[in-house]
């Protein structure tokens, strides 16, 4: 298949083959490639269209590819969503793609007790997909640290900015080590919106679909 072409790692081909995916779609063909190589990507790209995919695929790759521990209070990929709704759902997809993988995938999101995810986090995790605000509140109780940060994916971020996220945006911003790959999706790319994406991108791949 494509995705076997593109030397994805076998434990994620057998997922996707379980899946049904035969071909890719045209964000996965696109961004795929250029995520392997280690570029960062700025995806104009809708819900639907086969992002979460594309942005997780070569993710799980790497991160099974090069085998560490889990930080301590920590993660090796953040991927930020703009409501518990998305994230929830980011989270399963990539449970799927990486259930022949030893790599653990947490969520985190805002509505419910902080108590449970303190304690899930604590042991650290491969992947933790979050909403912004219950992030932050999870670094001010020290109960997460960004600096093992490796991926970054900022999804939905027209949706961050009408959310008013920008100010926790541009706190995470900060808090992430500069040396990490970066992903950065919205559905429209208006000037706020690549002014947002600049902060977080270093010479990135720019995809449209
Ligand atoms: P997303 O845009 O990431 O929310 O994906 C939309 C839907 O397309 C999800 O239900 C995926 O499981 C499905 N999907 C993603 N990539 C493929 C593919 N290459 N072939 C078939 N279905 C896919």
């Amino acid at each position: 298949s494509y995705f076997e072409q593109l030397g994805l790692a076998e434990p994620i081909i057998r997922a996707l083959a379980k899946k049904g995916y035969a071909d890719p779609t045209p964000i996965q063909k696109q961004a795929i490639p250029a995520l392997l190589e280690g570029r960062d990507l700025c995806g104009i790209a809708q819900t639907g269209t086969g992002k979460t995919a594309a942005f997780s695929l070569p993710s799980l790759h790497h991160l099974a590819s090069e085998n560490k521990p889990r930080p301590f209070r920590g993660c090796r990929m953040l991927v930020l969503s703009p409501t518990r709704e998305l994230a929830a759902q980011i989270a399963e997809n990539m449970r799927g793609y990486a259930q022949h993988l030893r790599l653990s995938v947490e969520t985190v999101f805002g509505g419910v007790p902080i108590n449970r995810q303190i304690r899930k986090l604590a042991a650290g995790t491969d992947v933790l997909v979050a909403t912004p605000g219950r992030l932050l509140d999870l670094i001010d109780q020290r109960a997460l640290q960004l600096r093992d940060v490796e991926i970054f994916v900022l999804d939905e971020a027209d949706q961050m900015m009408d959310l008013g996220f920008i100010v926790p945006l541009k706190r995470i911003d900060k808090l992430l080590p500069k040396q990490r790959q970066s992903l950065f999706f919205s559905a429209t790319m208006p000037k706020a919106i690549a002014e947002l994406g600049a902060r977080f991108l270093d010479d990135p791949v720019t995809v449209e679909v």
